[in-house]
């Protein structure tokens, strides 16, 4: 391990929910929560406001709903939120060559080998800058933790959270880790922290005390020697670049286009098995499963969607590949599908039991805020974050969306039902606006594009937030697609 905190781990604050509330001012300082909304729906981020009220990430959204009824809850706009993290990550990759993004809103760069820090005063320093510049270029907060090690500078950033920096200077981490929950380290969700506590073992410090074979013989070889060497704060993980492009993925052609639904899922399933036994005998686990589907008309569709952690576990890929199947219309005919993962992770460093649980049946807890959980991203398949097979006849308003009224201007749709839509209009760099209804059909009220959070006053070019045309046509066109 070096001996300099030169990692640094970058984490936007609340990002999905910051956004919101930076395009629509009446949201400031209110309960904002981004998620899917329809029946399975869960909460991809709540704003801290929303946070207060016991809501989190992962949390299903009906469940939300009851704990923080009068919150304003958004279906994602992943086009502004892809925008917003391509400033931040060339921010990023100003720094160094080595930056390893997460998810959107989260990365890790390696200061050192940009030759941006090389001891504590200067990587506190790039840092603080680095906080500043993000600001200024996205009018958002982020979070900055500085530590020796991939593991500590993640810990750090949690600690840091929202708007703060924290470096955790080399040679006090094992002091620092010790106290600590073991739900603290990397790979500990509730079911390996359930697991522990009842073999006595709720710190770090007990983790390490407990030793090498009895983590083994508690939790298997892989984890528990993984589990062992994190409690001594031994992390040899490097930071590397272009995480997002390693995948394992299998797909399918047929002979005759496919037409019956139940026989597209169960080859779904069947891809979804073989990419598992492929990623398992690669060594491999992943954080992003991604659905292909060639129609027979030659169009070409992903989906994808991220999971809380990485994994590799065929129930779960199973399920989710049959979630982001929901979202694709496949009357007509289906003449390829492809099952991939990405976002490979070097280790399992998740809790699989506690995820399949989360998908079987939505789990309640999984406090964040825990090092291993980070903002579960809604993927653009998932849930509602994407609308049910279109019907031409009848325009849909999903609360979030940006209208544009002939009269009134650029606004967003607040409510809509029973025939009617509600608009509050506003911008960016707006006062909070006015609310007008209106009726669902009427034709002065269109969908707009998304409008850029800091006008071209700003120090980055502020080209339209909006940036591809629609999810579908990107490879991976999900949450942790790389800018
Ligand atoms: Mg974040």
């Amino acid at each position: 391990m070096r001996n300099a905190p030169t990692i640094l781990h970058l984490d936007m604050d609340a990002f999905f929910a910051s956004v919101e509330q930076a395009s629509k001012p009446s949201l400031r300082g209110k309960a904002v929560v981004v998620g899917g909304l329809g029946p399975r729906g869960v909460v991809a981020t709540a704003s801290y406001e929303a946070r207060v009220f016991g809501v989190h990430s992962a949390m299903p959204t009906a469940q939300a709903r009851r704990l923080a009824p009068h919150a304003a809850y958004l279906v994602p706009r992943f086009s502004v939120y892809r925008s917003i993290s391509e400033r931040v990550m060339a921010l990023l990759r100003d720094l160094s060559p080595l930056v390893e993004p997460l998810s959107l809103d989260e990365a890790f760069v390696d200061l050192e080998a940009g030759g941006a820090a090389w001891d504590e005063e200067s990587a506190r320093l790039t840092g603080t800058r680095l906080r500043a510049r993000i600001r200024a270029a996205t009018g958002l907060t982020a979070s900055v933790g500085l530590a020796a090690s991939k593991m500590l500078a993640k810990i750090a950033s949690e600690q840091a959270k929202p708007d703060g920096l924290v470096l955790i200077e080399p040679g006090t981490e094992r002091a620092l880790l010790g106290p600590m929950p073991v739900r603290t380290l990397p790979g500990v969700g509730p079911a390996t922290g359930d697991h522990l506590r009842r073999a006595g073992i709720t710190t770090v410090e007990e983790l390490a005390e407990a030793g090498e074979d009895e983590l083994v013989r508690l939790l298997g070889k892989a984890h528990g020697h993984a589990l062992y060497a994190m409690a001594l704060a031994h992390d040899e993980r490097p930071v590397v670049a272009e995480r997002e492009a390693k995948s394992v993925s299998v797909e399918d052609t047929y002979d005759v286009d496919i037409h019956d639904r139940l026989r597209v899922g169960l080859e779904v399933q069947r891809l979804a098995d073989r990419c598992v036994r492929r990623l398992r005998g690669a060594g491999h686990s992943g954080r992003t499963i991604v659905l292909k589907v060639r129609r027979y008309d030659f169009s070409t569709l992903t989906r994808s969607e991220t999971l809380r952690g990485p994994t590799d576990d065929p129930a779960v890929v199973r399920e989710a590949a049959a979630r982001l199947l929901d979202s694709v219309d496949t009357t007509g005919g289906v003449r390829l599908l492809g099952v991939g993962v990405t976002g490979l992770a070097d280790y399992t460093q998740e809790d699989l039991f506690a995820q399949a649980a989360q998908t079987a049946a939505p789990v309640a807890e999984a406090p964040e805020g825990a090092a291993a959980g980070t903002e579960a991203e809604v993927g653009p398949g998932a849930d509602a974050a994407q609308p049910e097979p279109e019907q031409p006849t009848e325009r849909q308003w999903r609360p979030g969306q940006d209208v544009r009224h002939t009269e009134w201007g650029h606004g967003w749709v607040q409510g809509s039902g029973l025939g009617r839509v509600t608009v509050r209009f506003e911008t960016p760099s707006s006062p909070p606006g006015r609310v007008r209804t209106f009726s669902g059909d009427d034709p002065s009220l269109e969908p707009a594009e998304p409008l850029p959070l800091v006008s071209s006053g700003g120090q980055v070019s502020s080209e339209p937030a909006s940036l591809p045309k629609s999810w579908s046509g990107k490879a991976g066109g999900g949450a942790t697609s790389r800018p």
